[in-house]
This record gives structure tokens, C-alpha cells and sequence, in this order.
């Protein structure tokens, strides 16, 4: 199979368009459009109008020019991680809705189809993980560096325009079952207030486990809360699967919910102390030190699965980590990271 992608040189933008509208993610996995940057238009079935702008592989703004005053500036970015298969199937079904005229929005939209490459190979990155490369401080070593930049761009330029709010989810699945399948990462804040609201949105989404992240990172959704005072959150969505093997009824509540966020000019919310949202602080961030750290537990472990205080974690040459506090639970844990980065996240709950 030629992992590569056609370029659409020989082709007129209304070859192209008709080619998006078959299918957008079929032509994302097929053609190069790093070339080409236009707009078109799609009459919908209520005949408003919609303006699709592409702006790059992946890369589609829905109207960008917009002088609603009331429009919110939506990202919804996915396949970050390329092996994530679900969020990925349910923005190209948005996108689909949009191209074939049942969908229409009065907010501005930017959805990302991150790291092509990997979903070409079904392998979480290519070289190196997307989602620590999202500052311009990074020196850029590698395709993915390339593209971590020009998505910081795009949303750099996507957000300036924004007339009201600034809103980005960015879509992942997680590589365990996790006890609580669906949650959020919120960026860290620097001092400011969490949103409830937010909090409730995610619940419609039956994202009910949040972590409150307590330090500056690299990932994409901490760009956009940090930079653009957005509201911002890596959202797992349960389990990674192959393309075509999710059980989409398992995502309902999101697609509904991320559907009237798009749709509807004020979403109706519920309170947040009547939403069953669980909520915890991270308690410690386990680096990887040497190369036989090893992990403490089955591999199957799920994420969020709690320890006593004192139960060994995880060990290496010269260090032995354990759990601080009863109730602490362990997110994330992969023993297969470089030398220096994180191997394991603990976490505790917490009352905002
Ligand atoms: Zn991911």
C-alpha cells in the first residue's frame, strides 16, 4: 500500500470539490492539498449558506468571515493521534453533514484532521507524538514538528478573527479501557476560575471524569486555552479502535451534544451540581529515568484503577515510586516512553 499521499495538481477546484463531497476523510487519507487554498459554498436543505474554507491537509474552516458578533469560534480537532479512530469517524460525519447541505451552523468552525501520516499506517505517530509539540518554543526536528506548526497557525489565525467565545475540543481515544471511559483533561489555568459550564457541556457529552492538569504541557488543547483564553480540553473518548470497528452507539451523547453546540445560537445547559461529574488533581507526574522502568501492575490495568498508600507503581535502576495517599489512581501509564518524558500521571479527587 502507497502510504502517500496523490497530489491534486492536474485537478480544478470543482474536481476537488465534488471530491470532498463524496466523502472528506476518503480524500484526506488520499490527496495532497498542501498546495491549494480556496473556499466554496453549499446551499443546504434550509437554503442558508454555508462557506467551506480549505486551508490545508485536514485542515477546514467553516465560516471564517462571519460578522455575526454572537458567533462562536469553535475548534474541533481529532486523529492528533492517528490510531484514534472514533473522534476522527465522527468529525468526518459532521464534515459530511456540512459538504452535503444537512448541517448548518451560526458559529465559526475549524476542524482539524491532525496527523495524516499516521492514520495512513494506523499507528499513533509517525516519528513523534503530536500532542507534546504544540509550542513555538520547540525546535521542529521532524514531519510532525512541521505539522504541529502549522496547526498552531491555523488556529493562531482562526482564533485572532474570533468575534465571541473560543471553544476547542480536542477529540482523542485512549490506548486502555479506562474505569471511567469517558474524561477530560483540563489545561492548566494559571490561577483562573474552571468553568462549570464547560463542565456541564462535557457531561452532556457523558464526559464525566475530568483531571484538572496542574502545570503548563505542550498539548494542543493548553495551546489555546494558554494563548487565546479559550476554553480548551483533551477529551477521551474511550477505547482505541481500528477505522470501522468502533461501536458508534457508544458515542451518542457526544455527537448529539457536539451537534447543538454547532446548531444552536445558545446551548441550553444543565446546572453543573446536577451533573454526576467526578473530579481529580493530579498528584504526581512520574518521569521515565532509565530504561528499565517498569511498571508495578498488569498491563491491562485500567486508567483510573486506585492504589493504597505505599503500593509500589513502578520502579528503575535507583528508584522505586509508590502511591502517596489511599484512593490514589494511576491515568495514562506506558513504560514505553522516552527517556524523560512521562511515564505515569497520579491523581486524586478534588472539589472545585
Ligand atoms: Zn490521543
Amino acid at each position: 500500500m502507497n502510504h502517500s499521499l496523490k497530489t491534486c495538481q492536474t485537478f480544478d477546484e470543482t474536481q476537488i470539490i465534488n471530491l470532498i463531497k463524496k466523502d472528506y476523510l476518503d480524500f484526506c487519507l488520499q490527496y495532497d492539498v498542501s498546495e491549494h487554498r480556496f473556499e466554496f459554498s453549499v446551499i443546504a436543505d434550509n437554503n442558508l449558506n454555508t462557506s467551506m474554507h480549505i486551508l490545508g491537509n485536514g485542515i477546514l474552516g467553516i465560516n471564517l468571515d462571519s460578522t455575526d458578533e454572537n458567533a462562536k469560534s469553535i475548534v474541533l480537532s481529532c486523529g492528533v493521534h492517528g490510531n484514534e479512530t472514533a473522534p476522527i469517524e465522527i468529525c468526518n460525519d459532521l464534515v459530511n453533514a456540512f459538504t452535503h447541505g444537512q448541517l448548518t451552523t451560526p458559529h465559526r468552525i475549524l476542524f482539524i484532521f491532525g496527523n495524516i501520516p499516521s492514520m495512513l499506517i494506523a499507528e499513533r505517530f509517525v516519528e513523534e507524538n503530536l500532542n507534546r509539540l504544540f509550542s513555538y518554543e520547540l525546535p521542529i526536528k521532524t514531519n510532525e514538528g512541521a505539522r504541529a506548526k502549522e496547526l498552531m497557525d491555523s488556529v493562531d489565525s482562526f482564533f485572532s478573527d474570533a468575534k465571541d467565545g473560543r471553544y476547542h475540543y480536542d477529540l482523542h481515544t485512549a490506548i486502555r479501557p479506562s474505569k471511567n471511559e469517558k474524561f477530560a483533561v483540563y489545561p492548566f489555568l494559571h490561577g483562573k476560575p474552571y468553568s462549570k459550564s464547560q463542565l456541564a457541556f462535557l457531561s452532556c457529552c457523558d464526559v464525566n471524569t475530568i483531571l484538572l492538569s496542574q502545570s503548563p504541557t505542550t498539548t494542543f488543547s493548553y495551546f489555546s486555552s494558554v494563548n487565546y483564553n479559550a476554553h480548551a480540553f483533551t477529551v477521551e473518548l474511550g477505547k482505541v479502535m481500528p477505522f470501522g470497528k468502533n461501536d458508534m452507539s457508544k458515542f451518542n451523547a457526544v455527537r448529539s451534544s457536539l451537534i447543538n453546540l454547532i446548531t444552536e445560537k445558545h446551548l441550553t445547559l444543565p446546572a453543573y451540581e446536577a451533573c454526576p461529574i467526578e473530579v481529580y488533581q493530579v498528584n504526581q507526574v512520574i518521569n521515565k529515568q532509565q530504561e528499565d522502568f517498569a511498571l508495578h501492575f498488569s498491563d491491562s490495568l485500567a486508567n483510573f484503577e486506585s492504589f493504597k498508600k505505599d503500593d509500589v507503581l513502578a520502579s528503575e535502576t535507583g528508584k522505586v515510586y509508590k502511591a502517596k495517599v489511599d484512593g490514589e489512581a494511576v491515568v495514562f501509564p506506558n513504560a514505553n516512553v522516552a527517556i524523560g518524558q512521562r511515564a505515569i500521571l497520579t491523581v486524586v479527587p478534588h472539589k472545585i
